[in-house]
């Protein structure tokens, strides 16, 4: 089932143990804009099939957040203008070279491009796979792009974020709602899941400057305003902790700077912030 946010708002809730991240649907007076394809033809069908009874405005543009994979295999599925940054556009077409025969996704999950979780959902959920090749975007835009559906505006803006460089994010002013993908999240490098700390501060201040009282997550559904602030500060903290490889010495220092210790929130970013040290300092 679909969950309605407002008059023009709706969601399909992510789902952990299908790897299905958050859908999203604005709806204007004569479009409709879906938010991310889902992982699959299947998941893709699903939201399709949930829209389809809605009855709203024809689904004219598909935005994908950002190029993994949970997000976009199943945009074949859609009969509408897709649109991505430049960068996930680039990332898209590794894709598209790629073979979904038995061979050919064993060797990538063998080389990495792969994790072995996409396969076992490509195996199940995407039929007909040996002659499977995703489609390619429809429009490309550069830093930001507004789009009409119809008495409803919605801005699309490339931000910086700390789990991809390609992070697209949805504002809709009218409702104050905005669809984040993935964006806030950290990221997995040398089996180290890891936050970036350098890309912390820039990336809060390009979705702080949207005024939004909701906000959608590619693998939580929603957060309020409040929640919002609560991760942000967490995140904040940690990272300022956070000066170090020794996960002992970032507690020790969280602990003095906020005369508490941290809670299991902020324990979990501070080892994503030691780890991103750890990366750092391999790299130096
Ligand atoms: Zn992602």
């Amino acid at each position: 089932m679909l969950n309605k946010l407002s008059e023009s708002i709706y969601y399909l809730s992510n789902q952990n143990d299908k790897e299905r991240p958050t859908l999203g649907l604005v709806c204007g007076d004569k479009y409709s804009l879906v938010i991310d394809a889902g992982n699959s033809l299947q998941h893709a069908k699903d939201f399709l099939q949930e829209i389809e009874s809605l009855n709203v405005p024809p689904v004219k543009y598909l935005v994908i957040t950002h190029a993994h994979w949970d997000h976009f295999l199943g945009m074949n599925e859609f009969d509408a203008v897709v649109i991505v940054n430049p960068l996930t556009n680039q990332l898209l077409q590794a894709w598209r070279g790629y073979s979904y025969d038995d061979r050919s996704l064993k060797e990538y999950v063998n080389s990495k491009k792969m994790s072995a979780q996409c396969v076992e959902i490509i195996k199940n959920e995407i039929p007909e796979r040996e002659a499977f090749q995703l489609h390619s975007p429809d429009i490309i835009f550069e830093k930001s792009l507004t789009l009409d559906l119809g008495n409803k505006a919605c801005v699309l803006e490339q931000i910086r974020s700390t789990h991809t460089d390609d992070s697209t994010i949805v504002y809709v002013p009218d409702e104050k709602v905005i669809f984040l993908g993935d964006s806030v999240y950290g990221t997995t490098r040398n089996s180290l899941f890891h936050y970036k700390k350098s890309h912390l501060l820039p990336m809060i201040e390009d979705i702080q400057k949207f005024d939004a009282g909701y906000f959608l997550l590619g693998h939580e559904s929603i957060c309020d305003l409040d929640e919002m602030n609560t991760f942000w500060k967490e995140l904040k903290l940690a990272s300022e902790a956070t000066e170090t490889t020794s996960l002992e010495e970032a507690i020790e220092c969280f602990t003095k700077d906020n005369d508490r210790s941290p809670n299991e929130n902020e324990l979990f970013f501070i080892k994503a912030f030691v780890n991103d040290q750890i990366l750092n300092s391999q790299k130096a």
